[in-house]
């Protein structure tokens, strides 16, 4: 057997991941000596798109809300504005048979009378606590009995795939829609649904066109696709691929957290401090014909009769004419998501579209599944505490871990570009 050839490199800011973290970064430090390896073979990560035909798909809908100006301009700036659309968010919730505005705490008065009543007294009875144990304890203690098993619980548990116990109060951080008493109240006199993706801007050829402007800043010969990562030293600097070793100055890394610890030897500390995820199977659906409703973005479904919970309406934010959605479904970090799982998923799927009225004599032209692994990290009081611990640790090593899977936490794609500018600046 004929010893492969290694080649060996040095590089001052070596880049993990060409998702929108490893990509902004590389923009802040693009005037330098860098390089981002990528084990797809195409960039984007997360922020991925298929245009099929008719239809445009993302992993899951990928839209754009900018809490910050100077990054919202920039997005306008750099896209062309017919390529773009600008949305006032219109999503529902589909309960018991009928459309209930988002958030559901806020809409209890859009119920059936009595289940608003219950809700209604549920909220004045609700024990409020100074500390709570859980996210589910949160939510009974902040919206009472009613609100939480009417919804926030059966849906975050569909979506998160575990016992919202095991959440850290703060999971979701800015991302949860809070209310208290006199927001609920004063909300039934008038309507101020108001939340952090109030309003979104989208490109008509999906997110990846967002990925495709990070990358034009960047010299195309220094982002290796297809070069997946097969261990890091960190004492020696050195991450090494298939067939390539560097050395590094500073190393980047957006790579999912549980899978970096894997990677520099130091899988026992998962053993004491287990970083769990949600799996989420989307599927992207064509259909031949217009939607039925052409006004909403996306629902959510709490039932646990209904296999996916939450499903969004491509047509109905690009503008264009026929039916495409994107439907998720959770699973738990374990499971493992055959091709008969998916079948059956879309047979369910394409059953329940027709018992929620969303589809009628439509026919489905095209499909697609992906799998999000991870999709949305399961914060806890102990994954909080190590990953600021680890962070500390690494960066003494001149490492940085960025993202939403490499800081394993809850945010979006505007928080993963401003983290990413942070940590050069910091560097
Ligand atoms: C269901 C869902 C819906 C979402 N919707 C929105 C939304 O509407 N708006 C919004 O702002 N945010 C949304 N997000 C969040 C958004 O997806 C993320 O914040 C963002 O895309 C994360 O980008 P990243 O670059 O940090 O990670 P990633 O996109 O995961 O990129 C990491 C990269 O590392 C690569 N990699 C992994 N292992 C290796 C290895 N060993 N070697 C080399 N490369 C490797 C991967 O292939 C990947 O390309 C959503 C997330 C989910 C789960």
């Amino acid at each position: 057997m004929g010893k492969i050839n290694r080649c060996e490199r040095k590089i001052k800011y070596l880049i993990l991941g060409a998702g929108v973290s490893g990509l902004s970064f590389a923009n802040n430090v693009r005037n330098q000596d860098y390089l981002i390896l990528e084990k797809n073979s195409e960039p984007g990560g997360y922020c991925r798109s298929t245009v099929r035909g008719d239809y445009v798909w993302d992993y899951a809908g990928h839209f754009f809300h900018f809490s910050r100006p100077d990054l919202k301009k920039r997005f306008r700036e750099v896209l062309q504005s017919d390529d773009i659309v600008y949305r006032q968010k219109n999503t529902k919730i589909f309960y018991n048979g009928q459309y209930v505005d988002y958030p559901f705490q806020k809409n209890i008065h859009q119920l059936e009378k009595q289940e608003m009543i219950e809700c209604l007294c549920d909220l004045f009875e609700k024990h409020e606590k100074e500390n709570y144990d859980s996210f589910l304890d949160m939510l009974y203690g902040k919206f009472g009995v009613s609100i939480t098993e009417k919804f926030l619980k059966p849906y975050n548990e569909k979506l998160y795939a575990c016992n919202l116990n095991l959440l850290d109060v703060e999971a979701m951080g800015r991302f949860f829609p809070y209310a208290n008493l006199s927001e609920i109240i004063q909300n039934m006199r008038k309507s101020n649904n108001d939340s952090y993706n109030n309003d979104f801007l989208y490109p008509k050829e999906g997110a990846a066109v967002f990925v495709r402007h990070l990358l034009n800043g960047l010299n195309p010969d220094l982002v290796h696709l297809g070069e997946e990562v097969r261990s890091i030293d960190i004492d020696q600097k050195t991450v090494v691929t298939e067939s390539n070793t560097y050395h590094y100055d500073y190393l980047i890394s957006s790579l999912p957290l549980n899978c970096f610890i894997r990677l520099i030897g130091k899988e026992n500390l998962l053993e004491e401090h287990p970083l769990s995820f949600n799996q989420v199977l989307v599927l992207n659906l064509g259909f031949d014909k217009p939607s039925i409703d052409r006004d909403i973005h996306w629902i959510y479904i709490p039932s646990p009769d209904t296999n996916f919970y939450r499903a969004g309406f491509y047509n109905n934010i690009i503008g264009s004419e026929k039916l495409s959605m994107y439907i998720e479904i959770g699973y738990g970090m374990e499971e493992i998501i055959t091709s008969e799982i998916i079948e059956q998923q879309l047979e369910q799927t394409l059953d329940n579209l027709h018992r929620l009225g969303i589809i009628q004599d439509h026919k489905l032209v095209d499909w697609q599944a992906l799998v999000m692994s991870p999709a949305y990290v399961h914060i806890t009081k102990d994954s909080n505490q190590f990953v600021k611990q680890l962070m500390n640790e690494l960066s003494e090593h001149q490492i940085y871990t960025i993202g939403r899977y490499g800081q394993w936490k809850y945010c979006s794609i505007e928080d993963c570009m401003v983290d990413a500018a942070e940590v050069s600046k910091r560097i």
